[in-house]
């Protein structure tokens, strides 16, 4: 049981905020949410965890990243999305191998935790290295092979794929888990090589995932070289689904954005990406308008340069305010906190087909639950916890995570791996790197 000053409980749009809640936890699951009388009455024999001036929402959900990136962080600042792949890509062409792949996941995993993050999703290669990395920390990593020509291995096109298939075989969908398929993006692979795709993921339970629209000059290179801007060659080779998630999305036209509303795919909003390469800002409000799903994400740690998703949260309520113009003139009410919590919970799970498990504190959903300690100088006095938490609090305030209601962060640490080693390893890897 977990008992809190604020509980927020529902669907975090609509802003339900119980003073004095709790959450019972029984096999991982929600058993109870309400009142801290009535679930203590309820579920009498649980042991409880008590804490004041915190809290309690939904564990977060990071909708898209790159996690063992972090191994590259800092080697690639101030540089546009060219100039970044440019330095990169030569860079993981070298250096990649499973050992690494496996502690660099590891130790964002742990970075994610301590955001307050309990599920997130990836585009990495090395698959089964980076679930490794992150079930030894207790992080639900919903991932699976990245597509790309002429991507970090020497493997050809056809021998991806046909992995690809293979490992889809192994991994199917289980629970709270989903396997993901990753063609890079509409520029990086042809369509062709996109319904080879569809044909390999044709009537199976698995997530698509793409980069799309991230960049002016992606439209115009896929314009130019097939005559349809991405999201039409997406669609034309039958990738265009409920279940795609499209990362970033910045320069979607109107019709675009109706199209994608309309078929129930995502866009996985990465704000402080797209501002750091200057890639331009998504149109998040005609999206929402459109009744599209939109839903938050970092990136990898070398575009970020971090897996905050607290700070991306109050970025993008921040950014859609200041972008706000039109008719109607500058809207100080544009993507208000609450929504900006959704964005980061519901919106996620509903993203990756999961908001019947997780994303929201309900009754038999699974335990997968974040507290954020609001007693801090740079919060109190609390008068809006939903306000306080995406306005005021940073992820050094979240106190305690719960995966199904396994405890991964505890007081602030994570508890399921020695973080000292973590981060030890981590630097090494830097090192490793840059003299390989
Ligand atoms: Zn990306």
């Amino acid at each position: 049981m977990v008992r809190a000053e604020w509980v927020v409980v529902g669907d975090p749009a609509d802003s339900r905020v119980l003073d004095d809640g709790a959450v019972a936890i029984v096999d991982g699951r929600i058993a109870a949410a309400g009142p801290a009388g009535e679930v203590l009455e309820a579920h009498p024999g649980l042991p409880t965890t008590r804490l004041e001036r915190h809290v309690l929402v939904p564990g977060l959900v990071n909708t898209h990243t790159h996690l063992a990136m972090n191994m590259l962080r800092g080697s690639a600042g101030d540089r546009d999305l060219a100039g970044f792949l440019a330095v990169v890509m030569p860079l993981e062409a070298r250096s990649l191998t499973p050992d690494r792949v496996e502690r660099a996941t590891r130790a964002a995993a742990v970075e994610l935790v301590r955001s307050g993050v309990t599920t997130s999703i990836d585009m990495y290669f090395d698959v089964e290295s980076g679930l490794r990395g992150a079930s030894s920390v207790g992080l639900r990593l919903l991932t699976g092979p990245t597509l790309i020509e002429g991507g970090p291995t020497t493997a050809t096109w056809d021998e991806v794929v046909a992995a690809a298939g293979e490992w889809l075989d192994r991994r199917p969908a289980s629970g709270t888990w989903r396997p993901v398929i990753g063609p890079h993006g509409t520029y990086t692979v042809t369509p062709d090589q996109l319904a080879e795709v569809a044909a390999v993921i044709d009537g199976r339970d698995c997530i698509l995932q793409i980069h799309l629209s991230e960049t002016e000059a992606e439209n115009q290179t896929v314009l130019e070289r097939y005559g349809s801007r991405p999201l039409g060659v997406l669609e034309a080779a039958g990738l265009l689904t409920r279940d795609t998630v499209l990362a970033h999305g910045v320069h979607l036209s109107a019709d675009e954005i109706r199209r994608v509303a309309e078929v129930g795919a995502a866009v996985a909003h990465c704000p402080a990406s797209n501002l750091k390469l200057a890639s331009g800002v998504a149109p998040v409000r005609d999206l929402l308008a459109a009744g599209a799903t939109v839903s938050l994400g970092t990136d990898g740690q070398a575009s970020n340069d971090d897996l905050d998703l607290l700070a991306e949260m109050r970025l993008a309520a921040l950014l859609h305010k200041g972008t706000s113009s039109g008719a109607a003139g500058p809207d100080a009410t544009a993507l208000p906190a609450p929504v900006a919590l959704r964005m980061a919970t519901l919106s996620g799970a509903e993203a990756l087909g999961l908001e019947a498990l997780t994303g929201s504190i309900e009754v038999g959903k699974v335990a997968d639950l974040t507290a954020v300690d609001l007693s801090s100088p740079w919060i109190e006095p609390v008068r809006d916890p939903i306000g306080s938490l995406v306005y005021s609090a940073s992820r050094a305030d979240v106190a305690a995570v719960w995966v199904e209601g396994r405890a991964v962060v505890s007081e602030g640490r994570c508890v399921s791996v020695d973080e000292r080693d973590v981060v030890r390893s981590l630097r090494s890897l830097g090192e490793e790197i840059h003299s390989s």
